[in-house]
């Protein structure tokens, strides 16, 4: 067939306006590389060069598209036309906006025009990566609002109260009791949030949603006129020298001009490497020092974040409401189920899910378990995933209403194992193309399939699980938990983990700890080491196998060091004019024990009850109080010794910011009684 030339000054707009990206690259699957491509009429006729009947196809689209058949469900002319105004929105509008509140600030001479032209590309990544969400298991990225469903946030109380001292820097960690429970935080709604003049270090849990939270700021306030929003993410290559970069620009920024100008958003400190993190908090303070506006932060709970000096706020958990929506939604995007998002609901906390649902990765895991036949109840996140993997490796495949064109020749074991082996030699999520081409290539010959071409199997590996998807430049694993936990697997599998000697205290090293069959060892380094408690956090919190005594004897050790008991107090019945039931209250620096599975915690009152040592005491009470908000109860024969030790029934344990907890309450022969009383439940502040 033979093509017209499109006129020159029409096809200079439309690849201004696509900036040589193809549209249906970006409509299914949210690749916005530049490529090479042609201009397309979309009714097939060459002589009509309308702007509205042209578009920026690649060479694959462009053969496909107009080789087609009207009658061929392939890829119609309005769908395209569709992905076309989604990209020019995308990639076009909203980037033209931002040039222009970029030269209004740092000015456009010479070094201003040259500083926009880096900025440029800057923002043309973050509207890319803000433009759609991959969902595990979905077959292409969905845009970003169909999915993303707003959340509340926890804030402390207002300034001037008790605030300021209790958030100074140095101790972080110990504030993680707060977390989500206190009754001393407010939950307040995203405009609430924003129209504080106030930086943020957003924090909470792997999944939680972080990551797509701050790009939900970036995409409310871009529209905005008088704030510029500029979007950091940590993980990417190169990011922390545009952060440099951007803060040493904004000394540029008119002193005139009112201070909350631009909005800077920097995801994943907990992502990058110590002497990265260092980089990052000095670039920060020198931002607060320019007072060019806000900065919000995110990193996961239990990193320590060093210098910078923030109100810290957390994502609220997902209400029944959020669940139920959320579920609809990725039930309506996912053509397996057509169910009912309120009883998918109600099944998944009758099949013991409950503790899943409270957030985003969590609750997509279950989900996809949901699809599968199978009633066991996973004991941790961690098992959730495995089992979810599970799921999407040998059901889904086999589905036949699964809309999965197969390609290769590949099944569901060499796509995950090609999976790993990428997953383990990429320290990032975010895996260069060639890089990524080259491990599954070996993979390939491995498999005696190198006839396979490694893009194609990519394409593949992408469509079937919406696990490692195709990103600028390359490709990207769409959550880093599932990263880091794929990664664990190899390593155990091959023996190499068993055999290191010296490990770097991060979630990898926590998930392959918890995939061995015994992880006492490796928890007890994680607790002796300097920097090895978010390591320690994900093997306790996620049901490893260890050996009790031994991993509580470690903790002893781990809090008697370094002053971590924060606060001590044990009164006892001796005391005279104790106006107070006999009770231990305190703080320890660091409340992950909380993550424990119940049957270490009862392991731990009975342990700790009758060591009267500080460390202990508190032991004992985060426990209890932990045992309590979980609605458990302690196991007989420890029931009979803590009550030894402490002589009464209404011993109580206090830990200020959480609730508290009566000995009697963890009864195992008072069934539910508590429920219905009331009084001694709460009790007033002292
Ligand atoms: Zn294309």
């Amino acid at each position: 067939m033979s093509r017209i030339a499109v006129p020159g000054d029409i096809q200079d707009q439309i690849v201004l306006l696509s900036r040589r990206r193809c549209c249906i690259c970006f409509g299914l699957c949210g690749d916005v590389d530049v490529k090479a491509g042609q201009i397309a009429h979309l009714d097939h006729d060459n002589n009509n060069n309308d702007l509205d009947n042209l578009a920026f196809l690649c060479l694959l689209h462009h053969d496909q598209y107009d080789s087609q058949t009207s009658q061929s469900k392939g890829l119609r002319e309005n769908e395209t036309k569709r992905f076309r105004t989604e990209l020019y929105n995308t990639v076009s509008v909203a980037l033209s906006l931002s040039e222009r509140k970029f030269l209004e600030l740092f000015g456009n001479d010479n070094e201003g025009l040259e500083l926009a032209e880096w900025f440029k590309r800057l923002q043309d990544t973050a509207l890319t990566l803000t433009a759609s969400v991959q969902c595990l298991g979905m077959r292409t990225p969905l845009p970003f609002d169909s999915i993303y469903q707003p959340t509340r946030i926890m804030v402390a109380p207002d300034e001037d109260e008790t605030g300021t001292q209790l958030y100074a820097w140095g101790d972080r960690v110990s504030r993680s009791i707060l977390r989500g429970r206190a009754f001393n935080e407010q939950s307040i709604s995203v405009d609430e949030f924003l129209e504080r003049d106030q930086d943020a270090l957003i924090l909470s849990g792997p999944g939680w949603g972080k990551t797509t939270f701050l790009h939900y700021i970036f995409r409310r306030t871009v529209q905005k006129d008088d704030l510029l929003p500029v979007l950091i993410t940590l993980r990417r290559p190169n990011a922390v020298d545009d952060l440099e970069k951007y803060v040493q620009a904004c000394s540029r920024i008119q002193k005139k001009q009112h201070r909350a100008c631009t909005l800077l958003l920097v995801d994943g400190y907990d992502e990058v490497n110590t002497d990265q993190r260092r980089r990052v908090s000095e670039a920060l303070l020198q931002y607060q020092a320019r007072r060019a506006g806000k900065f919000y932060l995110t990193c996961r709970e239990y990193y320590q974040i060093s210098q910078i000096n923030a109100p810290e706020v957390r994502l609220e958990a997902f209400t029944r409401d959020d669940q139920v929506r959320f579920v609809r939604v990725f039930l309506s995007k996912f053509a397996v189920i057509r169910q009912d998002a309120e009883v998918v609901v109600s099944q998944l906390e009758e099949r013991g899910f409950a503790e899943f649902l409270s957030h985003p990765l969590l609750l997509t895991l279950a989900c996809i378990v949901r699809t599968s036949s199978t009633s066991a109840q996973p004991r941790s996140g961690l098992r959730l995933l495995q089992r979810a993997l599970d799921v999407l490796r040998f059901q889904w495949a086999e589905q036949k209403n699964i809309d999965r064109q197969q390609s290769t020749p590949l099944d569901g074991r060499d796509r995950v194992t090609i999976l790993k082996n990428i997953a383990f030699t990429a320290k990032s999520p975010y895996v260069l193309r060639q890089r990524a081409e080259e491990t599954t290539r070996k993979q390939l010959a491995l498999l005696a399939m190198d006839k396979v071409d490694p893009r194609q199997a990519l394409m593949e590996i992408a469509r079937f699980y919406g696990i490692l998807v195709p990103a600028e430049d390359g490709y990207e694993f769409v959550h880093r938990t599932i990263h880091d936990f794929l990664a664990a697997q190899l390593w155990v599998e091959s023996g190499e983990f068993a055999q290191q000697v010296k490990y770097e205290w991060n979630a990898r090293t926590g998930y392959a700890a918890c995939l061995m069959r015994d992880a006492t060892d490796v928890l007890k380094q994680a607790l002796a080491a300097p920097d090895g408690l978010p390591a320690a956090t994900e093997i306790i919190g996620n049901s490893a196998s260890f050996d009790l005594r031994t991993v509580a004897d470690a903790l002893i050790r781990y809090f008697s060091a370094n002053s971590r008991v924060l606060e001590h107090e044990r009164r006892t019945h001796d005391e005279t004019n104790s106006k107070y039931a006999p009770r231990i209250t305190g703080r320890l620096e660091s409340d992950f024990i909380r993550l424990a599975n119940s049957r270490f915690l009862d392991f731990i009152v009975e342990y700790c009850c009758d060591k009267n040592s500080r460390v202990a005491d508190l032991l004992v009470a985060y426990a209890a109080i932990e045992l309590y908000e979980r609605r458990l109860k302690l196991m007989h024969q420890t029931y009979e010794k803590a009550l030894a030790a402490y002589k009464t029934e209404t011993f109580t344990f206090v830990v200020p910011g959480a609730k508290q907890a009566q000995l009697q309450f963890l009864n195992p022969v008072l069934q539910n009684r508590m429920k219905d009383v009331k009084g001694p439940v709460i009790e007033t502040a002292e």
